[in-house]
């Protein structure tokens, strides 16, 4: 066993196809990908045509696909190799703060230009919405990581750019605006008067924090008015977008060999789930196809606990009801999470491909508070030099707590988490955790409750 920190592969060694789970899947299609994607108004399975309003034509090739293994472009590696691929670091001295005998290992996306995984999906969206000559994109965004993304893929292809952007981070973090509007995108705090949505959201309730729903709407709205020239983007729970995210577990797969090592549990947090399954959906496939037995762990906020809380069942991607309804677990989407500072966690829904899997049993979901999530971001940059987005942290915080596990139990695992983000722009959320301003949010079941009653009727007769 060598002493190395990190595992670094060479631009070579890039994957050339992500890895596409639905024929992999242990459950019927019909419950995930495809054709199980309802019309928001007649619930009726969507056609090509109502999605292609929406998406590039590609994109929605990739969401029925069945072939194991898709391609990745040429011109879509060559902009990942401006930072694919990425580290993947033994954590020896976070293994030596907590006096574990596990072996803890994470994969870092934020060696990326905008500090996250995201731009892994936004550039072939935008490479897509190129190669069929519309004029850009509009898009929403929590935190503000999916909106710096796609702003940053949208210029690098020529594209425009229109983020809506919940106001709650609006406010909260605004240099992640301002990197948005760096690369050139316009950035409008949501919910806003642009669009009829935006405008009944605003007459009811001036003073909403707004909520990543809220935004998808308002977004979904202004590609659906555009008579073409727009294009939506989605920068999570889709199939093709976990699909796109497949390139960080496929790197790892190769690190580990390097390593000479094997994860037992393998460990991301969930928003919509697009980081989590790009990291683990490859070592899923080991564990479907070759004989491994990797643990496989989601974890999300207590005061958004989708995967933990929700209901496995059909409902609409946004509030507004515009959006495709699929199968996913959900806490309804009317309901508006407290306002954490882990942003991109703030999702009433979960990817139905991640919510399938834990239907099945394939993977565990774990909830954990806010205040213990900082203290173990904390921990970990104090040992490891990174400080951690807050959504990030998430996963820390449960790969932590299995390393504890393994020293009470006097037992050597390995454990490996996805660091999906660093933490530079989310230094206010940590500003707030040093001043004890942060709060613990109780699970809010009777809002919860109370949104449960506005599922959308479905009879897939
Ligand atoms: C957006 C984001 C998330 C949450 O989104 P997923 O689709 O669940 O990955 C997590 N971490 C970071 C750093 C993000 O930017």
């Amino acid at each position: 066993m060598s002493d190395r920190y990190k595992y670094l592969l060479p631009e070579k060694d890039l994957p050339k196809a992500w890895y596409n789970i639905n024929p992999d899947m242990p459950v019927n299609p019909a419950e995930t990908a495809w054709n199980a994607v309802l019309h928001p108004g007649t619930k009726e399975p969507v056609t090509p045509d109502f999605l292609s309003v929406l998406f590039p034509m590609r994109f929605i090739g990739e969401a029925i696909s069945m072939d194991r293994w898709v391609e990745i472009p040429e011109p879509v590696r060559e902009i990942y190799k401006l930072w694919r691929p990425s580290p993947l670091y033994r954590a020896r001295r976070l293994e030596k703060a907590l006096d574990t005998p596990a072996h803890i290992y994470y994969k870092y996306e934020g060696v990326s230009p905008v500090g996250s995984h995201k731009p892994n999906t936004a550039i072939a969206q935008a490479f897509y919405a190129k190669e069929e000559g519309v004029v850009g994109f509009t898009t929403e965004t929590g935190a503000g990581q999916w909106g710096s993304a796609m702003s940053m893929a949208c210029n690098l292809f020529d594209l425009e750019c229109h983020v809506y952007m919940v106001k709650v981070s609006f406010y909260q973090k605004p240099y992640r605006r301002i990197l948005i509007e760096s690369y050139g995108a316009s950035v409008t705090p949501s919910p806003s008067d642009k669009t009829q949505y935006g405008r009944k959201v605003l007459a009811e309730d001036p003073d909403t924090p707004g909520s990543l729903g809220i935004a998808i709407s308002e977004a979904v709205e202004a590609a659906v008015t555009s008579n073409g020239k727009y294009k939506y983007s989605l920068g999570s729970v889709l199939g093709p977008v976990l699909m796109h995210q497949t390139v960080i577990g496929l790197e790892a797969l190769k690190q580990f060999e390097m390593a000479g090592e094997y994860p037992d549990i393998i460990i991301g947090c969930a928003g919509g789930g697009s980081n989590f399954a790009g990291f683990a959906f490859p070592f899923l496939h080991e564990n479907f196809t070759n004989g491994q037995n990797t643990r496989v762990i989601a974890v999300e906020p207590t005061a958004c606990p989708t995967l933990t809380k929700g209901e496995y069942t059909f409902d609409y991607g946004d509030t507004a009801a515009m959006a495709p309804v699929v199968k996913m677990h959900t806490l309804g989407h009317t309901f508006v999470p407290p306002g954490i500072h882990a942003g991109g966690l703030r999702y009433h829904g979960m990817a139905p491909h991640v919510s399938a899997l834990l239907d099945n049993g394939d993977i565990e979901a774990v909830a954990v508070h806010q205040i213990p999530t900082f203290e173990a971001a904390v921990q970990f940059a104090r040992a490891e030099g990174i400080i951690p987005a807050p959504e990030s942290a998430h996963a820390i915080k449960v790969a932590m707590d299995e390393a504890i596990k393994c020293k009470e139990e006097g037992v050597s695992k390995v454990i490996a988490f996805n660091l999906s983000g660093h933490g530079h722009f989310d230094l206010g959320a940590y500003d707030a955790y040093f001043q004890g301003q942060l709060e613990d949010y109780a699970y809010a079941e009777d809002k919860v409750k109370e949104a449960m009653t506005h599922l959308p009727e479905v009879n897939l007769g």
